[in-house]
């Protein structure tokens, strides 16, 4: 795997360090990163991506040394030095480099790193309801895309797997579903597709959105409302959003099988068609 960084005005390739014992990001995780893709020649919302950076900084005490725009010319910078049909994984971070439990917010670096990372094919993925939650946003800053938020997604990934699933359907702090451990989540009912509400307790994801915009504007009713795990027992279909591997079905949720349906197709089909500029 090739991998570049961008790190204090330069590219390096490898591993280079970043951290030492006393950076306070090391011992007080305060990271906050996103990631963006490259794939068949397409950075699809790369801005927007870019823009949540900063936006996820700002959410925990960072002063970003650098503005959205400024990462979106980096991000490109990185994306070409590979080559053009190249499947990449762009991640900006952000962290502290001092502070005493407290962020120094002055202290704040950046770093940029484009690297290889394969498309999952869309082959369906089979999920189990987790026995973790999502904080509230009154517990944490959910709404960031921040390190120190993943070791709850980190174990709910890992009790999936262990159980022999791909994913984890993760509830909230109420009871309600709020996303996938990794991803954001959509069912279909009668035609029609739905998705929880952003109520603070989960990422309000970027393909999410997309994908949302996409299917009204095709005519298919979207309801973001409150989804509970009954309403995912009893779905047509279901579907998961993300960076990572965009738009991918959900085949089996915990001893239920699921057929791939008509309205994952479509979002599937009109994510792609947009992000190629059709
Ligand atoms: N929820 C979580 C926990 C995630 O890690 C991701 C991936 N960033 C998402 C949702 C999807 O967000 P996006 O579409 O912005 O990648």
């Amino acid at each position: 795997m090739r991998a570049v960084h961008f790190i204090d005005g330069s590219w390096q390739e490898g591993n280079p360090a970043i951290f030492g014992p006393m950076t306070h990001a090391t011992w007080m995780a305060s990271v906050v990163f996103d990631g963006a893709r490259a794939f068949e020649g397409v950075t699809p919302d790369l801005d927007l991506h870019c823009e949540r950076t900063i936006a996820s900084g700002l959410a925990f005490g960072l002063q970003p040394p650098i503005a959205a725009g400024e990462i979106l010319e980096i991000a490109r910078e990185g994306v070409s030095k590979f080559a053009n049909d190249a499947e990449l994984y762009i991640r900006p971070m952000l962290w502290a480099e001092t502070g005493f439990v407290a962020p120094d917010p002055d202290s704040t670096r950046f770093c940029l790193s484009v690297f290889d990372a394969a498309m999952p094919k869309p082959t369906g993925m089979s999920v189990q309801l987790s026995s973790f939650r999502r904080p509230l946003a009154s517990m944490a800053p959910t709404q960031a895309k921040a390190a120190c938020l993943y070791p709850n997604s980190g174990r709910a990934l890992r009790e999936a797997i262990d159980n022999g699933f791909d994913n984890a359907v993760v509830l909230d702090g109420l009871g309600n579903v709020a996303e996938l451990a990794t991803a954001n989540i959509w069912i279909a009912k009668d035609g029609a597709a739905h998705t929880p509400a952003p109520n603070g307790t989960f990422l309000n994801g970027i393909t999410r959105q997309r994908v949302g915009k996409l299917l009204k504007d095709a005519g298919i009713p979207v309801y973001e409302r409150c989804i509970t795990w009954d309403d995912v027992m009893d779905a047509d279909e279901a579907f998961s959003t993300g960076n990572h591997a965009k738009v991918v079905p959900i085949t089996k949720i915990g001893d239920r099988n699921l057929q791939t349906g008509p309205i994952y197709q479509k979002a599937r089909e009109l994510y792609w068609n947009w992000a190629h500029g059709g």
